[in-house]
């Protein structure tokens, strides 16, 4: 196994820290906050985290950006879940490169919105924010949540930085 330079904290870069965490296989969000005027702002996440079950509470870690602000500013935040066929919203709630394809749509199933498409939908309120670093993490209890009602539940991974579908249980 290569040496990554974990172990020589002194010596450790960025990039190396990159490439170890990146091969701890994620899923992939798409966190979504509607703004007074009814616009809905969405951020891709692969930071989502399931804290606690009693209450239910995930959490997100999320760079100074929009989404962190709406979050600060509303309290309450979407969290749709990526299937295989969904890396295009990934790119566009990332890099907001819609290219060519129509801006995906919203549905709200409770109190909030979340895409239409989802392998899975959470809608939570912010219980507690912890500033790390450059990072903030927003810890969020869940008021709803629902499933895809489709055979395929089949989910968007990301794996060492590139996108992957199809896993399969070992036997
Ligand atoms: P925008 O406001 O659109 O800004 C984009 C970026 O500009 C910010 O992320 C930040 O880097 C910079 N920026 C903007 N305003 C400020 C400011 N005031 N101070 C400092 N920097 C600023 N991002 C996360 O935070 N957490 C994740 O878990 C995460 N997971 C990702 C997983 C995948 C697979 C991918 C592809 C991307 C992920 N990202 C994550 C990146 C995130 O999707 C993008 O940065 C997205 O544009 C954030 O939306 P935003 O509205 O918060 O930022």
């Amino acid at each position: 196994m290569s040496a990554l330079k974990c172990s020589a904290i002194e010596e450790l870069d960025g990039q190396s820290f990159r490439q170890a965490v990146s091969l701890f296989a994620t899923g992939i969000g798409v966190i979504s906050s509607e703004d007074s005027h009814g616009d809905i702002h969405g951020a891709t996440v692969n930071s989502f985290t399931s804290i606690s079950l009693e209450p239910p509470t995930i959490m997100v870690s999320l760079k100074p950006g929009k989404m962190h602000g709406m979050l600060t500013e509303r309290g309450s935040f979407g969290v749709s879940i990526l299937g295989e066929n969904h890396k295009d919203y990934s790119a566009y709630y990332s890099r907001r490169d819609l290219n060519g394809m129509p801006a995906p749509e919203f549905t709200k199933r409770q109190a909030l919105k979340t895409l239409t498409d989802a392998i899975a939908w959470f809608e939570c309120e912010v219980v507690k924010t912890v500033d790390v670093n450059d990072h903030t993490l927003f810890i969020a209890r869940v008021t709803a949540c629902g499933k895809s009602d489709t055979d395929s539940q089949a989910p968007l991974l990301f794996f060492a930085s590139k996108y992957h579908h199809n896993p399969a249980p070992i036997a």
